[in-house]
């Protein structure tokens, strides 16, 4: 049954932006740093499509059901400085297809300074829907779905974080382009990545059922309790399953997420954020994000620090993009530069 599932894979309609296969780099530096595992980075920030970042993947299979579908635009939605959004608006461009993005701001009211991934948004041509209401956004998609249809549009709907079961085959994918890179490679203990709307895991959880692949896969939970988020990965898994022919779902104990690290909420950067932005950008020159890459690296950082990792062990970290959000963080990320030693003591 993998197999022909594989099959299914491997002709799947999907329209090729990424750059893949995506690098696996040894971090020496920050792994001597720590004194713990040897930790390696799995660049999915180098997806390509204005940026980079773990959308590019779930976005091919996305823009092909929309060209499928016959459509003349897509609408998607997330935070103000959704990576999702940014990367959607690329990849319809790419597809000559208009994009529409519905982005959260407090009182629905534009912000004040188009940084980051809103700047780029502009760029990209977006037109964007400023809303007040929050995720999954239902009400406000509809809405301009609707305006649109009675312009006579044909809008296509990518759901938040393009996390459906033809979203998350993106990752199936990339479970098998791991199987393949992990051939030259020796064996690792764990895979760690931030987790939040949930469908890059389901996806990696799929491709490795259909790679045999038994290494732990580890999310490091954005802003969801582990509770809320494990059915959704299992929904989202199996519905991928099920596109590919195959009736399957993970085992509940499969589907590892550690919600120990939400700190103040979504997009609200602390103390382990700050630390793990510094350590890989200066000891090995890559850069993370202030709200997923961050979060899920600070996680890792502290769970090496516990001892749940240890010396001996091999370690892989996806990389799932978010630089640009970087920018709108300046102020308080250079304080925290200008504050000299890696750990904010605040
Ligand atoms: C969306 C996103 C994630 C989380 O991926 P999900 O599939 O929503 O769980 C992680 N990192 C970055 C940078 C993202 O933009």
């Amino acid at each position: 049954m993998p197999e022909s599932a594989l099959a299914a894979l491997a002709t799947y309609p999907r329209v090729h932006f990424a750059h893949l296969p995506t690098p696996v780099e040894p971090l020496p530096n920050l792994s001597r740093y720590l004194g713990g595992p040897e930790l390696w980075i799995k660049r999915d920030d180098q997806t390509g499509l204005a940026g980079g970042g773990n959308k590019a993947r779930k976005l091919e299979f996305l823009l092909a059901a929309a060209l499928a579908a016959g459509a003349d635009c897509v609408i998607t939605a997330g935070s103000t400085q959704s990576n999702h959004a940014r990367q959607t608006a690329a990849a319809a461009a790419r597809c000559a297809l208009e994009s529409h993005l519905v982005l959260y701001a407090p009182g629905g009211a534009p912000p004040a300074a188009a940084t980051g991934n809103v700047l780029l948004d502009h760029l990209l041509g977006a037109t964007i829907h400023w809303t007040a209401e929050r995720a999954p956004y239902a009400e406000s998609l509809a809405r301009v779905e609707a305006s649109l249809r009675a312009a006579g549009r044909r809008p296509y709907l990518i759901p938040y974080g393009g996390s459906n079961p033809t979203g998350i085959l993106g990752y199936a994918l990339a479970m098998q382009e791991w199987a393949a890179q992990a051939r030259d490679l020796p064996p690792f203990d764990a895979h760690v990545f931030g987790t939040s709307s949930g469908g890059m895991q389901a996806g990696m959880l799929l491709g490795a059922h259909l790679c045999d692949l038994s290494t732990p896969l580890l999310g490091i939970s954005i802003d969801a309790p582990a509770d809320v988020l494990a059915p959704r990965v299992i929904d989202l898994a199996a519905g991928g399953a099920a596109t590919l022919g195959l009736r399957w779902q993970p085992d509940a104990a499969s589907v590892c997420i550690n919600a120990d690290y939400l700190g103040g909420g979504y997009a609200v950067m602390g103390a382990p954020e700050r630390e793990a932005i510094q350590l890989l950008g200066r000891l090995e020159g890559i850069l993370v994000d202030p709200v997923y890459t961050g979060r899920a690296l600070g996680g890792l950082i502290d769970l090496i620090r516990r001892g749940t990792f240890i010396t001996g062990q091999r370690v892989l970290f996806w990389h799932s993009g978010g630089m640009p959000a970087l920018f709108a963080f300046g102020e308080s990320l250079l304080r925290a530069v200008a504050g000299g030693p890696a750990r904010d003591p605040s």
